[in-house]
């Protein structure tokens, strides 16, 4: 995408999503560490239905650590990959307690470390828990970013977020990350984007919307 179409993209961006937020619901940075970690492969509708009682049981991360596995896997049990996820959960707890002293680590090297958490799980908790710049790619913004020309079709996520970073400036990554959560989300969806609609195809390398309007034509 050209640079001038840059400016043009984050004008349409929000105009189509002002007010693009996360919706995993949670009150503090325990829960939203552990509802980031239940969302991996999950949907935030499934994982904000059984969050409520497992906080309610757990509300800490000393009371996870103390969590048996049974139970805990009992309260996740419509969440995907629930067996590896209760364990992991357990076992983060355990860390972040012994050797963290209950308090979340802060950078992205500690958070990677502890079990279950890969980069775009420890970027939401950087971003979302301590407001320290990262960007989180999932499959929507990885998808999205290869449609619109941020990335190659190779790519992997690592790849898709530097090249992210690198476009677009550090205090923009916040509101960036959740509009093209959005984007991909409810319109730029896997099997079939909705380019008709979209805002953007008129900027956009994809082209779809143009494709079919010219083929109409003929
Ligand atoms: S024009 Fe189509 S491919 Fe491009 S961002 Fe919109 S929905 Fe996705």
């Amino acid at each position: 995408m050209k640079k001038q179409n840059l400016n043009q993209f984050l004008e349409i961006l929000d105009k189509m999503f002002p007010h693009a937020h996360g919706e995993l619901n949670y009150q503090n940075i325990y829960q939203l560490f552990v509802a980031v970690m239940l969302s991996a492969q999950t949907t935030d509708v499934r994982v904000n239905i059984v969050t409520p009682s497992l906080f309610e049981k757990y509300p800490s991360f000393k009371a996870l650590k103390e969590a048996k596995l049974e139970e805990l896997e009992d309260l996740i049990k419509s969440v995907g990959l629930y067996k590896t996820k209760a364990k992991n959960l357990i076992s983060s707890a355990s860390i972040v307690v012994d050797k963290y002293n209950g308090e979340v680590p802060t950078s992205l090297e500690e958070l990677i470390k502890l079990p279950g958490v890969g980069r775009k799980t420890a970027s939401v908790i950087l971003i979302e828990g301590h407001n320290i710049p990262a960007f989180p790619v999932d499959t929507h913004i990885e998808r999205t970013s290869k449609r619109l020309g941020f990335a190659l079709p190779k790519d992997d996520a690592y790849k898709v977020e530097l090249k992210l970073r690198k476009k677009f400036p550090q205090e923009m990554w916040r509101k960036l990350h959740h509009q093209m959560i959005f984007l991909g989300r409810y319109v730029c969806l896997a099997r079939k984007p909705d380019c008709e609609n979209c805002l953007l195809n008129e900027i956009c390398p994809k082209k779809e919307y143009k494709v079919k309007s010219k083929s109409k034509k003929v």
